[in-house]
């Protein structure tokens, strides 16, 4: 019998429960392969609490003034970085990534997004007032009612806050599902969200699986908002429940197939360590990670040699160990998916340069999920390695002698998330992100985040909504416009 230390609970009216039915599955430490704790098995039952309690809560919660909703989420995000320790420690047991990443990026960014959509709903709340000759009026922005938000496992506490918080801040009540594999960091945001000042209601967060509970809350007629990010076919699926219902069409955040475009007269250094960090950040696991790297043919040999070396020099380890630079892939299933995929490619003709296989591990890491930087060539850009997302440290690297063929080979793809253009010809850097089929190219740096852009991807990597700071608010509130005769004193 696995022993478990934690028990994780749903949240719902500001009450923590055990799942109607009882009912728990396992979460596993990828860096140990061991179930270290039990996630609630929710269901319908417990989702019609969770819905209930959230209409409840809203009218209360639409009332109240943006100013006093930004007090408390910025309270949130206060009690989120005093536990910040814990967060930390949380996401790399749940999830296998490093100290140093979920210290640097994860941890920080789920308090930061608190922050600035409880800032921008200040604005973004007030009405607009207008004027012509014969009318006047206003238009503002309502929030919904009881909306829901379900997300990945890749980047949990980054992701459950980036969704949860403009749906909050814009004054709907919020039933949200992280994923089953990275329950950990929404569990603790629970235990804190009373004393953030949250009213009971409406913030809730059902645990569970997607088949089960992820499916009641998309065919859940009272839920009026799907915020998405995942995998595209789930996306799709979800996507497809919701207009069978005339739902309003979800915001999806889906898959990646991202292209890294390095001409000869980048700055090879800069280059070099910025693709090394786009290919294996969190093991691979961000949407935004750069897979395909395009390297002109004038320097293909040298850059790809150097590239080689600085993969095989990654510190892979204990992901709780200072210091480690790659941790574990999130699951045995994911890590047995991503190693199939490296199989496919030396199928396919490619030939690994440099890793290629699960990475052994000693000590209390023996049974854990690890998998080697891994740098491919020698593939065709149509293979399906080189067209279907790995989701892990898998790179392949490819020649080109143009800009156009750069360009054509990047846009030769069914995703269009984010891309990498590596040059100090500013001007061709341009020319180049203007012709990328891409919602994020970013020229001479990766991952480089303003909370207050656009976030969102082309072709099947979104489907036309976009995140971020007022673009979510957008998609959780409906406008409304008043208008009155120009005397009517509006
Ligand atoms: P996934 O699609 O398997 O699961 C995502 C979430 O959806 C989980 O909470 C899961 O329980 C739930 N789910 C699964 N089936 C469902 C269903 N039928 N109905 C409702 N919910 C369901 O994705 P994943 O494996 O957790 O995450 C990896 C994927 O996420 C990758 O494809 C990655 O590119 C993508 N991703 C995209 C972005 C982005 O912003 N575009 C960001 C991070 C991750």
């Amino acid at each position: 019998m696995t022993l478990h230390n934690e028990k994780i609970l749903n949240y719902i009216g500001g009450d923590m429960r055990e799942p109607e039915s009882g009912d728990y599955i396992e979460t596993v430490n990828p860096a140990t392969g061991k179930a270290y704790a039990l996630v609630p098995d929710s269901d319908t039952e417990d989702l019609q609490r969770a819905v209930d309690a959230a209409k409840n809560a809203f009218p209360g919660w639409r009332d109240t003034s943006p100013e006093d909703r930004a007090v408390i989420m910025n309270k949130m995000a206060d009690l989120l970085e005093d536990n910040f320790e814990r967060l930390v420690d949380a996401e790399v047991n749940d999830n296998g990534m490093t100290r140093g990443f979920a210290s640097n990026v994860e941890v920080q960014r789920g308090a930061a997004n608190l922050r600035a959509f409880a800032k921008a709903s200040l604005e973004f709340c007030k009405p607009r007032h207008f004027k012509q000759d014969n009318a006047e009026g206003y238009v503002s922005h309502q929030p919904v009612g009881v909306v829901a938000t379900i997300s990945p496992w890749n980047l949990p506490l980054l992701l459950f806050t980036w969704k949860i918080a403009p749906a909050l801040a814009s004054g709907n009540c919020v039933i949200a599902k992280p994923s089953e594999i990275t329950p950990m960091t929404a569990s603790i945001l629970s235990t804190l969200a009373n004393d953030a000042g949250f009213p009971p209601g409406v913030l809730n967060i059902v645990h569970g699986t997607g088949p089960k509970i992820g499916n009641a809350i998309t065919s859940h007629p009272d839920i009026l908002r799907i915020s998405f990010t995942g995998s595209t076919a789930t996306g799709k699926a979800i996507n497809m429940a919701c207009a069978e219902q005339f739902k309003k069409p979800p915001s999806l955040e889906m898959g990646g197939k991202n292209p890294s475009i390095v001409f000869d007269d980048a700055d090879f250094d800069t280059a070099l360590e910025g693709i090394k960090t786009a290919a294996f950040a969190n093991q691979g696991q961000i949407c935004l990670c750069g897979s395909r790297v395009y390297v002109q043919d004038t320097i293909y040999e040298k850059f790809r040699d150097a590239l080689v070396e600085k993969a095989k020099a990654i510190k892979i380890g204990d992901p709780a160990e200072e210091g480690t630079q790659h941790g574990a892939t999130v699951s045995e299933d994911h890590m047995n998916k991503v190693l199939s995929h490296i199989e496919l490619a030396v199928e396919e003709g490619g030939t690994i340069l440099c890793g290629g296989k699960r990475h052994e591990m000693e000590g209390r890491c023996a049974d854990g999920y690890f998998i080697e930087p891994t740098l491919i060539e020698g593939l065709d850009n149509s293979c399906r390695t080189n067209q279907e997302e790995i989701f892990g440290p898998v790179a392949t690297l490819i020649p080109f002698s143009t800009e156009e063929e750069a360009i054509a080979l990047a846009n030769d793809s069914t995703y269009g998330l984010a891309a990498s253009i590596w040059t100090q010809d500013h001007e061709k850097a341009i020319r180049v992100a203007d012709n990328l089929e891409t919602g994020m190219p970013w020229i001479n740096c990766w991952n480089l985040r303003v909370l207050e852009t656009p976030f969102g991807g082309f072709k099947n990597s979104g489907n036309g909504h976009r995140e971020g700071v007022p673009d979510a608010m957008e998609f959780f509130t409906e406008k409304k416009t008043v208008t009155a005769p120009k005397l009517g004193g509006l």
